[in-house]
């Protein structure tokens, strides 16, 4: 469906860069077989959205190509059903406390189907938000792959048809890893994180691979929720990229929350009982001892979460020098760009800072740069506060204390530190700790990281990553009158 040249259109001669009348005469040329837009969009998740919407409103003609689900992997297969199943356990979670609070709820029985019937309409309303979004901000909705053609100017194919821009943005993003049957005999028999959201029922027995957040926070869900969990990690920790506070503590806490952290692990093959039940063999390998094998058994989902690639395969970029890294992600500069003129990427398919957020505001930049000619405007990615939802919640913004020491010296490095039990725990049997930890610098003792992990640290964050992407120093933590009776107050009264 074409939609006619929305009104903010008039204005586009004074907004946009002038386009120079050869592209033009170039673009009316290959126009003859392909469809013109101002701005050409692939991928209509976080960046590609935001990129897309921000641009019409600036008046650009563009149009949005999607192969899946409007929305991307957040809406589809990430931060949207992950919280809502996250909130799922958090519920279970306060109900084992119910008791100490004085409520009396005998027989406490969950169904699974209950929530994910809930979650999935969840889902599918914002998909249908999403489409009349683009339809009011009359942007063109491109259903299909799109691949680049060998065409002189840069032009994309989609179901037969062409397409081309002079702007054209690749925000592709990246979907998950599982390793190759020739590495792990059986791996295919495992799912993925978007697997986990196609689960009918609360797996009995689970098995989770992987060391990073997404890994860490299913595993908290099945856990939580009561499905016996088991974590394989390379090493000792998991979350080995956070502050140290946070990777010991975030590993002790989901032990105590009951999942089984399997160190120094690695799955060597798995196979499938006739009962179709999955039988995992662990090679375990601790620093300085024998490696053992052994088994698990009777296992009925088994994830994979062991990183991401990048949608590049399949979009053709070595037709027009495109450059990637080793492993497919987009190369781009600062603004975005991309080694060739007029094509720009953002979100995952860059492989920096794999957030929706960050996806949201690098789109955006770039459509003000491209289309309200802001030559300056781009993202900056120093201090992007992050928030894994584990059991008890991390939150974490700007250098971890090892990477304050590199860039300062250690003798230019103060931390202050906390650890406490927080007051709704007073009247339970069952406990969580908050850990705090903020990484100052120089004598102004600039507050250059802020880490915690406690109940309500997700809520906390945004608040303190703001006073930290000002430049606050301790003293400015120091005299913010703290509220009583809260955990946060912590922060602002470190000794
Ligand atoms: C389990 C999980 C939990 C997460 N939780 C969080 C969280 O709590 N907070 C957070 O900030 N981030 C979270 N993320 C990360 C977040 O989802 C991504 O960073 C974000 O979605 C990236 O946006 P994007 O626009 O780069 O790519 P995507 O959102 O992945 O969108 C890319 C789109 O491009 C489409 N596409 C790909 N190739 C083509 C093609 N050739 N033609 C047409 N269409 C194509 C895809 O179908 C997809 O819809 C999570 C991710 C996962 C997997």
């Amino acid at each position: 469906m074409r939609w006619p040249r929305p009104r903010a259109c008039f204005a586009t001669a004074v907004l946009f860069p002038a386009r120079p009348a050869a592209t033009m005469a170039q673009l009316r040329a290959s126009s003859s077989s392909a469809t013109a837009f101002d701005y050409l969009v692939l991928g209509g998740g976080s960046g590609g959205l935001a990129s897309a919407r921000r641009a019409a409103e600036l008046g650009a003609r563009a149009a949005v190509v999607e192969r899946g689900r409007l929305g991307g992997t957040c809406v589809n297969v990430g931060c949207v059903p992950k919280k809502v199943m996250w909130n799922t356990a958090v519920h279970y979670e306060f109900i084992h406390d119910h008791a100490d609070y004085g409520f009396e709820i005998a027989d406490v029985k969950f169904k699974w189907s209950v929530i994910k019937d809930k979650r999935d309409a969840y889902v599918k309303r914002l998909n249908e938000i999403y489409q009349n979004n683009l339809n009011k901000d009359h942007i063109e909705t491109i259903t299909g792959h799109a691949a680049f053609t060998r065409d002189h100017e840069p032009t994309i194919v989609v179901g037969g048809k062409k397409y081309t821009a002079p702007h054209i943005l690749i925000a592709t993003g990246g979907q998950p890893l599982i390793p190759s049957e020739s590495e792990i005999p059986g791996a295919n028999l495992g799912i993925t994180s978007d697997g986990f959201f196609e689960l009918e029922e609360l797996p009995r027995r689970s098995v989770v691979v992987g060391a990073g957040y997404i890994a860490v926070e299913i595993a908290g869900i099945l856990a939580t929720l009561g499905s016996k969990t088991s974590l394989l990690i390379r090493y000792d920790k998991v979350l080995r990229n956070f502050d140290s506070m946070i990777s010991s503590n975030c590993t002790q806490e989901l032990e105590h929350g009951g999942v089984e952290v399997w160190k120094h692990a690695q799955v060597r093959s798995v196979a499938k009982s006739t009962l179709g039940r999955l039988t995992i063999t662990v090679t375990s390998s601790p620093p300085n001892q024998k490696p053992t094998v052994s088994t698990i058994e009777d296992v009925d989902c088994l994830l994979w979460a062991i990183g991401r690639k990048p949608n590049t395969e399949g979009l053709n970029l070595g037709q027009l020098d495109i450059r990637v890294d080793d492993v497919g992600h987009i190369i781009v500069d600062e603004f975005q760009n991309t080694s060739r003129k007029g094509i720009y990427a953002v979100g995952d398919v860059c492989g920096k800072a794999l957030l929706t957020p960050v996806a949201i505001a690098a789109g955006r930049k770039l459509a003000h740069r491209l289309f309200e000619g802001k030559k300056d405007s781009k993202l900056d990615y120093t201090n992007i506060p992050t928030v894994v939802f584990s059991h008890p919640p991390i939150g974490t913004v700007g250098l971890t204390e090892a990477e304050a020491i590199a860039s300062y010296g250690a003798e230019n490095v103060k931390t202050y530190t906390t650890s406490f039990i927080p007051m709704y725990h007073a009247v339970t049997k069952r406990k969580t700790k908050c850990l705090m930890k903020l990484v100052c610098v120089t004598k102004q003792e600039k507050v250059v990281g802020l880490h915690m992990q406690g109940l309500g640290c997700d809520e906390m964050l945004q608040g303190f990553a703001v006073a930290v992407k000002m430049g606050a120093t301790k003293a400015d933590f120091d005299q913010t009158v703290a509220i009583h009776p809260t955990s946060s107050e912590e922060l602002v009264t470190l000794r």
